[in-house]
């Protein structure tokens, strides 16, 4: 299962590590084609390459769009070694065998990301360089294929530990990946084209990433993980650059999401603490060094060993105040020097900077995975206002409730289901996430509100006078009653239930103030 590699196709975009493979390729007596870009570089290092023009006696054409596009290219990479009929054809038309395609193709996803217009993204769309990537990975029982410069080491130590030579299971390794990336590749253009024309439903979904790299192991440790992304992120994990740290694990990365995605609601400055995917803290105030302690001090003792995402750049006294106390994960659009040497101290802590926040109502897909398949949603961009809501009791908010209501509300779009979230000027007091009743989450929101109280040597909860959220209509009075004996003065929940009247009574006879938003934030 060994095949002998005589002549090699060589046509790269990105030329990293490119110089070393041509004089390797070289020295194993191997003669090199490459189209013109390729070819100079090879040539420029003093490596004897030959032009695919000259090959094909066709030359590049129409702006680079077909260069290798050409039977004796592509008879070449697919006619069946040992297959008298093909052998005979190929030997008619002088078309001479090519054993190993290295091709990694234009670079589409990055001239996205970097925000190139529509033309110039159309451009980036590689034709030839898939169809070289698909023939030699079709053929790979006698060709052998690489589009990442990652793997020119494997394919050179294959060749020289087999004298010249690849094994069958590279070559089979080689041609799953080269499919996963033109498949990566196609998705990225796809799902790019349906964002132009305000096609990006569930529907147009095409499932496609690029690895970006396998982490140590999944949720647990007896489980695999690996990190895909698509290149056309919104800025987030996926575009975020770690600046100090240790390795970022799986839950590491979906709790730092989960943490980002919810400070990007805010545009004051804004702190959010997050554990197991779920807030344990969130506050708004005028810098993000009073935020971090009121968010913390909703539930100092879930925040410890927590992640903690920002919305604006951090300073020396949010550094200080974050490093109090130990951190996972701490995500900002930006750290500016004096932070960042506060946190050098901490060498494990990692610190993740996006340059900008993500715009919390852009569209977007989500997706999920169930036994056997995937569920694609759009991503929950739905943002109540305050011309969204429906007073429903006699009494109405009043200005800082309505504000806290608005704050509680949007914090619940990013709690479990079922999510209550009691919030008191700008800070959460109280989160209640992930339980199977309503009610039992209205419990638990106050009974930690009672238990922070208690630890700062609080006279009475924190959840009296504050306001509280529901992520979903309360189906019975006893969710708002719970809250009612908590001591909060306003509600605010989406409405719709049957039982709708009963509810509004009971916060009537409570003297609560109530609002409906009519749009539910269910997050499982
Ligand atoms: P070079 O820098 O060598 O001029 O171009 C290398 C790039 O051309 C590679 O990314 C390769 O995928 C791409 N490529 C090779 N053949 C063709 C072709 O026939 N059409 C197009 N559009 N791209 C090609």
């Amino acid at each position: 299962d060994l095949m002998p590699i005589r002549r090699a196709l060589v046509s790269v975009s990105d030329k990293t590590g490119l110089e070393e493979l041509a004089r390797a390729l070289y020295d194993h007596g191997i003669a090199l084609l490459s189209t013109g870009g390729t070819a100079r570089a090879i040539a420029a290092a003093g490596v004897p390459v030959t032009e695919v023009s000259d090959h094909t006696g066709f030359p590049e054409m129409l702006d680079g769009r077909v260069k290798t596009l050409h039977p004796a290219i592509h008879g070449g990479i697919l006619g069946l070694r040992g297959n008298p009929t093909h052998e005979s054809a190929m030997e008619a038309h002088g078309i001479a065998p090519i054993d190993l395609v290295v091709v990694n193709l234009y670079p589409f996803e990055s001239t996205v990301a970097k925000g190139a217009g529509f033309a110039d993204c159309v451009e980036n769309v590689d034709i030839g360089g898939p169809a070289l990537i698909r023939a030699a990975a079709k053929n790979h029982a006698a060709v052998t294929v690489v589009t990442d410069p990652e793997d020119y080491a494997p394919l050179l130590a294959d060749l020289k530990a087999h004298d010249g030579r690849v094994g069958l299971a590279l070559r089979r390794t080689l041609a799953a990946r080269a499919f996963a990336r033109t498949a990566a590749y196609d998705g990225a253009i796809s799902r790019w084209f349906a964002d132009q024309t305000g096609d990006a439903t569930p529907r147009h979904f095409i499932a496609a990433g690029r690895l970006k790299q396998t982490l140590r192991y999944g949720e647990n440790p007896h489980q695999q993980a690996a990190f895909y992304v698509h290149g056309l992120a919104r800025p987030g994990v996926a575009s975020a650059r770690q600046v100090q740290g240790k390795a970022l694990s799986y839950n590491n990365l979906n709790d730092t999401d989960a943490a980002f995605e919810l400070v990007s609601e805010f545009s004051d400055p804004a702190v959010a603490l997050i554990k197991h995917a779920n807030p344990c803290g969130v506050a708004v105030a005028d810098s993000l060094h009073a935020a971090y302690e009121r968010a913390l001090a909703c539930d100092p003792v879930s925040a410890f060993g927590g992640i903690v995402a920002v919305n604006r750049a951090l300073d020396r006294t949010a550094a200080e105040a974050i490093t109090r106390i130990f951190t996972e994960v701490v995500i900002a659009p930006d750290a500016d020097d004096h932070a960042r040497a506060v946190f050098a101290a901490k060498k494990n802590l990692r610190l993740l900077v996006t340059g900008v926040m993500p715009d919390p109502e852009t569209p977007g897909l989500t997706v999920r995975s169930v036994a056997g398949g995937m569920l694609v949603q759009t991503r929950d961009n739905g943002r109540v206002t305050e011309a969204d809501l429906r007073v429903v009791t006699r009494r109405a908010p009043t200005a800082a409730e309505l504000a806290d209501l608005l704050l509680a509300f949007r914090v619940c779009k990013h709690v479990k289901s079922n999510a209550i979230v009691y919030v008191k000027d700008g800070a959460t007091v109280g989160i209640g996430a992930g339980q199977m009743s309503r009610v039992d989450s209205a419990r638990i929101a106050a009974r930690k509100a009672a238990d922070a109280a208690e630890a700062a040597g609080l006279a009475e909860p924190l959840t009296r006078g504050a306001v509280v959220a529901s992520d979903a209509f309360f189906p019975f009075a006893d969710g708002l009653t719970a809250a009612v004996e908590a001591g909060a003065t306003a509600v605010i929940q989406p409405g719709g239930s049957v039982r709708d009247e009963e509810v509004i009574a009971a916060a009537d006879a409570a003297g609560l103030a109530m609002v409906f938003t009519g749009m539910r934030h269910f997050r499982h």
